[in-house]
């Protein structure tokens, strides 16, 4: 199990543009076993390489939206690309590079995702409620682009606790 740290929002490399992905080498491999690991270790649902300093278009998205006595399960992401959305949610959103503050941002209810596997094996997923806010969100990270950047209005924890019925997965 290896950990990388998580940098946050005053790190430029959070604001280039990630690189395609090509190789479907080891190197790629221990790039997705180290997000999966380090994410496992956070509150978060989702970790693009771009956060953890590799500019490369590689994320991964925890699956909240499992049936009863299933296990939720991490998604991996190479060189996704949004191919369909659906509807639209408006309500908080944090990152694990911006601790501590949420913002209100509006995102498709549901999104399809062409991308390929570890192998570079393409794949489609469609993710709903937080797991398509959480696709957006990190391929986003791949454009160089922070959830403040798209946020109508920002909140501290605080304000967050204050008024829950605003908070995600509405
Ligand atoms: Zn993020």
């Amino acid at each position: 199990m290896a950990l990388r740290k998580i940098l946050t929002s005053e790190n430029p490399a959070l604001y280039k543009k990630s690189r395609e992905v090509t190789d479907f080498n080891d190197r790629i491999h221990t790039l997705l076993d180290d997000l999966k690991d380090t994410l496992s270790t956070q509150s978060g649902v989702g970790l693009a390489a771009p956060q953890v300093g590799i500019l490369r278009r590689a994320v991964v998205v925890l699956e909240t939206n499992v049936a009863e006595g299933e296990q939720e399960y991490m998604i991996e992401l190479v060189n996704p690309v949004i191919v369909e959305c659906e509807g639209e949610q408006t309500g908080a959103e944090g990152c694990l590079s911006v601790p501590g503050q949420f913002g209100i941002v509006t995102r498709p209810m549901k999104v399809k995702v062409r991308a390929q596997d570890r192998n570079g094996e393409f794949f489609e997923v469609t993710g709903e409620g937080l797991t398509a806010r959480c696709f957006c969100h990190e391929i986003d990270h791949l454009e160089g682009i922070l959830f403040t950047d798209l946020a109508s209005e920002m909140l501290s924890e605080e304000d967050l606790y204050d008024d829950s019925e605003t908070n995600e997965e509405e």
